[in-house]
């Protein structure tokens, strides 16, 4: 087992790496308060190729792979999740259009993403329905050769700016559940309210309407039935995982370059020993965080990761960030709670990572199916 990154994976990280630093960290805040999309920053990262980094080069993509993507991901959430979360995005619904879609769908939309020129929610999530996919209502009845679409969706990341939304429906006449690529500017299309999250402000979600929205059926995923749209979030999971990595990495240099010069007791407090244990917990963390993610997403080999994997990846990285974050505060005292440094803004954006993609209690029983087997009574 190799543990060392190739040179090619270590230029990418140095790349995303002088990106967060130089051009995204400086801009962060703005993008936070003034719930801003940071569409400088998408489009600096379209023009360096961030958008099609894992997708196919036929496609207009870099060829990469997810391990590619996980280091890339964990470096820009350093310097700005909002902006982290465009470049997640168009190489996750990408993807999924990539292993899920039909010929033409690819050469119709994956090319355009990888450009950065069109935005792909993943529009899965209903009022009555999160982590139980079985209670989603959203129907897809067949009239001719077209689907008619009828449904509420809502917490539709990027769902504002999206030109198109690979949609979670039933389809009616089959009493079927799967996937539809529905465009934006389909008649019966509506864009509901901003959902005022307390992070991810420059990411905005929204609500999402389907009245009488008539779809053609070549629209259909051809491979994406609900057991395969449901694999499909391992990816996003492990990607998920590293932004808030990257993002509580944030924070630990924060706090560590902090304790290095703040006084008390006529000692920097990184001299104090329960300080001193504290960081090293923190960088305990981060590390087994990060093996976890990288064993993850190595395995994605023929297009997803390991479900269980990812699912222990994103378990122990969003809880071990809260944490690796929370700590950071409490190293910084006051300044660490104040909105003048960027903590608390972080913590903000990296809690929404342990609901979003799949909470961990949802990840939990994933992980409990691969040792025990599935449950007797709920097939859960
Ligand atoms: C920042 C953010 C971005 C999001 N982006 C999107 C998006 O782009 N597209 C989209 O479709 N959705 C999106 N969502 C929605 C997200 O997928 C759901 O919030 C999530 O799946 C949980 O569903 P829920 O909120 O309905 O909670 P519920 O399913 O109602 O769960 C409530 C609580 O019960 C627990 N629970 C539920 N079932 C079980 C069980 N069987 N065992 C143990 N505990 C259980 C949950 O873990 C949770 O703690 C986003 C959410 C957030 C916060």
């Amino acid at each position: 087992m190799n543990f060392d990154l190739t040179e090619e994976q270590r230029s990418f990280q140095h790349e995303a790496r002088r990106l967060a630093r130089t051009e995204l960290a400086p801009k962060a805040a703005r993008w936070d308060t003034e719930a801003e999309v940071p569409w400088e920053n998408i489009r600096l990262l379209a023009e360096h190729g961030y958008m099609g980094l894992i997708l196919p080069e036929e496609y207009g993509g870099a060829g990469a792979n997810l391990l590619d993507l996980v280091i890339v991901l964990e470096e820009l959430a350093w310097g700005c999740v909002n902006t982290s979360l465009f470049v997640f995005s168009a190489n996750a619904q990408g993807n999924r259009i990539v292993q899920l879609g039909t010929p033409e769908h690819k050469e119709r939309y994956v090319p355009r993403i990888a450009r950065g020129e069109l935005h792909a929610s993943h529009a899965m999530s209903e009022p009555g329905a999160g982590s139980d996919a079985r209670r989603l209502r959203t129907k897809a009845e067949r009239d001719g050769d077209h689907y008619v679409v009828n449904g509420n969706k809502c917490w539709i990341s990027r769902g504002s700016v999206a030109g198109l939304f690979i949609t979670n429906v039933t389809f009616t006449d089959e009493n079927k559940k799967g996937l539809l690529l529905i465009e934006r500017d389909t008649p019966g299309v509506e864009i509901g309210k901003i959902e005022p999250l307390m992070g991810h402000r420059g990411s905005p979600s929204t609500e999402l309407l389907f009245r009488d929205c008539r779809v053609p059926v070549e629209q259909r995923m051809s491979e994406g039935d609900l057991n395969a749209s449901l694999f499909s979030m391992s990816f996003s999971r492990c990607c998920n995982a590293a932004m808030g990595i990257g993002a509580a990495q944030r924070a630990f240099d924060e706090a560590v370059e902090y304790i290095k010069t703040r006084e008390a007791y006529s000692k920097k407090l990184s001299d104090l020993q329960g300080l001193r244990w504290m960081v090293a917990d923190m960088k305990v963390r981060l590390d087994a965080a990060r093996l976890l993610i990288y064993r993850a997403a190595a395995s994605a080999a023929s297009g997803f990761p390991s479900e269980s994997q990812a699912a222990v990846a994103k378990t122990f990285a969003n809880e071990a960030a809260l944490q690796v974050i929370s700590d950071a505060m409490q190293l910084m005292g006051a300044n660490g709670y104040s909105r003048e440094y960027p903590l608390e803004r972080i913590y903000r954006d990296v809690r929404g990572f342990a609901i979003a993609g799949g909470t961990t209690q949802i990840q939990r029983n994933l992980i409990a199916r691969a040792v025990l087997g599935k449950r007797d009574h709920s097939g859960n």
